[in-house]
């Protein structure tokens, strides 16, 4: 018999290679004065008051399971964008549907593709279920580059990724462009659009994603209530497909993942859509700002279509991260290649215009 205190449990190799999340840090707290969290892309308004309302009623009965269907949200999200529910499945976040998209379409053997500086889960996800991930570089400004990614299907391709305001680097995909790249696409291969940040997205030339999915059974939209709607901590999101592919998400859901919390303050988020639509209106206001701020100093940023904007820093990012931590704005450095920095509170804006001054001086 073996020791019993010596063994290690035999895990999934796959386990070994899968890059670890690293979630935005919360703010550091400094005495004297506030310090500001713009590293995870959340909302930075409280929740509204008639979606709090909801949320207190909600939780008397959370000794319950919720409605495991989701019946009711998937009805408000069908009628909302004129969908039918059957073309509707919703999820634990966008995220908890990206890891049951790989399990309906991906395994050994298969292969996904994406761009890539894009959504840290996406390497996550896609090593979990197995399969390859194949990485296709964005451009040198930042974007999708859709015909590379066209030119890396092969027979193994099942899933394509394509993120739209892309995190974290902030433009969308065009319209043509999109079509165009999904002509070329094969029609057994699922490609979800990721618009986690479709709220924020004033690009005249971006797609209308419903449109794009109606008329191609391979196609799903994918999105969340994290951002615009400022649900991040309840974990909700949904998927827009075809019917096939709907019914195999909510086949494979974890049973009961989105509590009724989360469904009901989902449903009335909808309802004060005009209201978070406001808020939505300011923050891409703040985004402009911080985005024509930036350039004015000097510095590369990409067009930006969400709640954020991308420094292109190379091997200074973590400094400057330092340097705006040390001011009070925490932001999210990826390692010697950026950082991005989330759209919040006004003077969150200003203190991080003021480092980016400052380093730039600095940087001489
Ligand atoms: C934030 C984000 C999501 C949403 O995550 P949730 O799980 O819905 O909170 C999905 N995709 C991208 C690209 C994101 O940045």
């Amino acid at each position: 018999m073996t020791d019993a205190t010596s063994g290690t449990v035999r895990l999934r190799a796959t386990l070994e290679s899968i890059p670890r999340y690293v979630a935005g840090k919360p703010a550091t707290e400094q005495p004297g004065r506030t310090t500001y969290k713009i590293s995870s892309n959340e909302n930075p308004y409280p929740p509204l008051p008639s979606v709090l309302e909801v949320v207190r009623e909600a939780m008397q009965s959370m000794n319950r399971y919720p409605d495991m269907g989701t019946v009711a949200l998937r009805e408000a999200i069908a009628k909302h964008f004129e969908v039918q529910p059957d073309e509707v499945a919703t999820g634990t976040g966008s995220v908890g549907l990206l890891g049951t998209l790989l399990q309906i379409t991906s395994g050994p053997g298969d292969e996904v593709v994406y761009a890539w500086r894009s959504f840290e889960a996406y390497p996550i996800v896609i090593g979990l279920s197995g399969a390859t991930g194949v990485q296709v570089p964005l451009t040198s400004d930042a974007r999708h580059d859709l015909d590379a990614m066209a030119d890396a299907i092969t027979d193994r391709t099942r899933l394509v990724i394509v993120c739209s305001p892309n995190n974290p680097t902030g433009p969308a995909v065009h319209a043509d462009e999109l079509e165009r790249f999904l002509d070329r696409v094969p029609s057994d291969v699922l490609v979800v659009l990721d618009e986690a940040y479709l709220e924020f997205n004033r690009d005249d030339d971006a797609p209308d994603a419903l449109s794009v999915w109606r008329p191609r059974p391979n196609v799903a939209v994918l999105r969340t209530f994290s951002k615009a709607y400022g649900l991040a901590g309840l974990r909700v999101g949904y998927c827009i497909a075809h019917e096939q592919v709907a019914s195999a998400l909510r086949t494979a859901a974890v049973p009961f993942g989105v509590s009724h919390v989360a469904q009901q303050a989902a449903i009335a988020s909808l309802a004060a859509y005009d209201e978070l639509d406001e808020r939505v209106r300011e923050l891409v206001a703040e985004r402009d700002r911080l985005l024509i701020g930036l350039r004015d100093l000097g510095y590369a940023v990409p067009d930006t279509q969400a709640n954020f904007v991308w420094l292109p820093l190379g091997d200074r990012t973590l400094d400057f991260a330092a340097a705006a931590e040390a001011a009070g704005v925490v932001v999210r450095p990826f390692a010697g290649d950026g950082v991005r920095c989330s759209v919040g509170e006004v003077e969150a804006t200003d203190r991080l215009l003021q480092v980016a001054a400052d380093f730039a001086t600095n940087a001489g």
